[in-house]
């Protein structure tokens, strides 16, 4: 099970009623935060989550919307008296851009380390977290990130019995932990007592960004999809093209190809002063869109 917060659903500025995009999940006791933009840690407060839980922090882009309540949020965590690493993750130069912003926020009590995903697409295992990231079309290098979680398959009790597994290996087997016996010398895979695979949860985040092949490629079938949608008005599709974001509608069109579950529209720019007027129309194109507001929770399970 996973639980999604989406603190925020503004784009390039944070209004009074409306914080800036950011995603906040927790899975097994392990948090992870998907961009921090200014005043992110109160959003965190308000949705009454913990800057504690955070082990994880990644970056889609520098851009100030998404990075620059960076410091704030890392003194906060150190308040939580959290001893243990957080790391950070995000485009290729992260460690630059953290290095900067940690002039104001040089001493924390825990460790801080940061990742440079260098590659134009690639995966990455955060403890629980199976992170997928991919380039995305902004005007500077921004990565689309998927969350996922994956299933181990069932234990069948009567195929270990069948296969005169002994039960002191049952355990380890389960969790895909090949045990030898000490005296004999058989080995014992986990094959041999478990089932099928089985589907996992899958979360895709991506913002900032025209529509693009990447997004076809790397979002489909996910349990829960969030991507901006930055204007809601029709008549700003010529801003959405020269500022490289995208709209409401196009967001809608890219997921009747990609079939989200579930599809969260966030990052709305600030002239969009009520987003939801969009959604009865939107849901002509596809029917799971909701416009989300700040604070939007939901719980994934295994299915
Ligand atoms: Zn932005
Ligand atoms: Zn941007």
């Amino acid at each position: 099970m996973i639980e999604v917060c989406l603190l925020g659903t503004g784009g390039m500025m944070p209004l009074t009623n409306r914080f800036l995009t950011s995603l906040y999940c927790k899975c097994e006791g392990s948090g992870l935060l998907i961009d921090c933009g200014e005043a992110t840690q109160i959003a965190i407060k308000k949705a009454n989550l913990s800057v504690y839980d955070i082990d994880y922090i990644l970056i889609t882009h520098f851009h100030a919307d998404h990075i620059s309540g960076l410091p704030g949020l890392l003194l906060s965590i150190g308040n939580s008296e959290k001893k243990t690493k957080v790391t950070i993750l995000g485009p290729k130069g992260i460690k630059e851009v953290v290095k900067s912003l940690r002039i104001i926020a040089p001493e924390l009590p825990f460790p801080v380390e940061v990742v440079e995903l260098d590659k134009k697409e690639g995966e990455i295992k955060l403890n629980v977290f199976n992170i997928q990231y991919y380039e995305l079309k902004h005007k500077m290098i921004c990565l689309g990130y998927n969350i996922i979680l994956n299933r181990l398959p069932e234990f069948l009790k009567q195929k270990a019995i069948d296969n005169n597994i002994p039960i002191k290996y049952w355990n380890k087997l389960q969790h895909l932990i090949e045990c030898e016996d000490e005296i004999t010398g058989v080995k014992y895979t986990p094959d041999m007592v478990l089932g099928e695979e089985r589907k996992g949860i899958k979360i895709s985040y991506f913002t900032d960004t025209r529509p693009c092949d990447n997004i076809l490629k790397w979002t489909r079938d996910t349990d829960l999809t969030i991507c901006e949608g930055m204007y809601g008005n029709t008549d700003k599709s010529t801003n959405a093209k020269r500022y490289m974001h995208m709209t409401m509608v196009e967001a809608c069109e890219i997921a009747k190809e990609t079939k989200p579950k579930n599809l969260w529209l966030t990052h709305y720019s600030p002239a969009e002063v009520k987003p939801q007027v969009y959604e009865k129309e939107l849901k002509k194109i596809y029917s799971k869109v909701k416009i989300a507001k700040d604070g939007e929770k939901i719980k994934l399970v295994f299915v």
